[in-house]
């Protein structure tokens, strides 16, 4: 179904009179997107979840992407400057309402979720212990000890007025860390390395949960996640 009058759809859906389906309307009995229909009159479209006496009848097919982001695309479904996550993906998901679950700042490299189900978003996005972020960074300049105990304390933003959760930093060479986050503030990883005065020259996402970046996608490809992958984010 496209655009129409909410009315004029249950009436043909349902195969009942016009007066019927404005009735059910005005009884709350039609939920359009989860919330009671206002109006009989209220313009659906396809996306439209629709709900009626507790029977669904249009919703979106739930979809669920992982994408290999490369550098120098912006994690946005639309932007008028710049070359768009979205625009990398299949013309199929193009149409199906996508959002990001979780943002990558424009540089940053690996792991993006892609899907229209709100929920699963919201669930991959609360901080708890089994939804860590995984991180490889490169730095500027040699990493020490000192970095492991700061991380772990937290750091005070004066700018939000938080301090970050415990965050894990496992030094693997001079120059290169991984950084497991259980939130995503903006620019988090950098503004902690910032503390230290020393610049992340590459930051890459490999791993979000249980869900871990497919080594068969190069930067640029995609693929829909799998039912263990979507089940995962409970
Ligand atoms: N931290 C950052 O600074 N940038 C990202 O893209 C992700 C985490």
């Amino acid at each position: 179904s496209k655009r129409g009058r909410i009315d004029r759809f249950l009436a043909s859906r349902l195969q009942i009179p016009a007066k019927q389906a404005q009735l059910l309307i005005r009884q709350g009995e039609v939920l359009l997107d989860g919330q009671a229909c206002s109006a009989v009159d209220r313009i659906i479209n396809e996306f439209t979840r629709i709900e009626c006496q507790g029977q669904l009848l249009q919703a979106l097919t739930p979809a669920y992407w992982m994408l290999h982001k490369p550098a120098g695309v912006v994690s946005a479904t639309t932007d008028a400057a710049h070359q768009t996550v979205l625009s990398l993906l299949p013309d199929e998901a193009q149409t199906q309402q996508l959002h990001i679950a979780g943002r990558l700042d424009k540089q940053t490299t690996g792991l993006l979720l892609l899907t229209n189900d709100a929920r699963w978003s919201e669930a991959i996005s609360q901080p708890s212990a089994n939804k860590y972020k995984h991180y490889r960074v490169t730095l500027q300049n040699p990493l020490t000890e000192a970095y492991v105990a700061a991380f772990a304390q937290g750091f005070y933003f004066d700018y939000e007025g938080i301090t970050t959760a415990p965050a894990q930093l496992n030094i693997i060479s001079d120059y290169v860390a991984d950084v497991i986050l259980t939130e995503g503030k903006y620019h988090q990883i950098k503004r902690m390395f910032g503390r230290f005065r020393n610049p992340v020259v590459a930051l890459h996402r490999y791993q979000v949960g249980q869900i871990v970046l497919d080594d068969g996608l190069a930067l640029g490809q995609c693929r829909p996640l799998t039912a263990e992958e979507i089940a995962s984010v409970a």
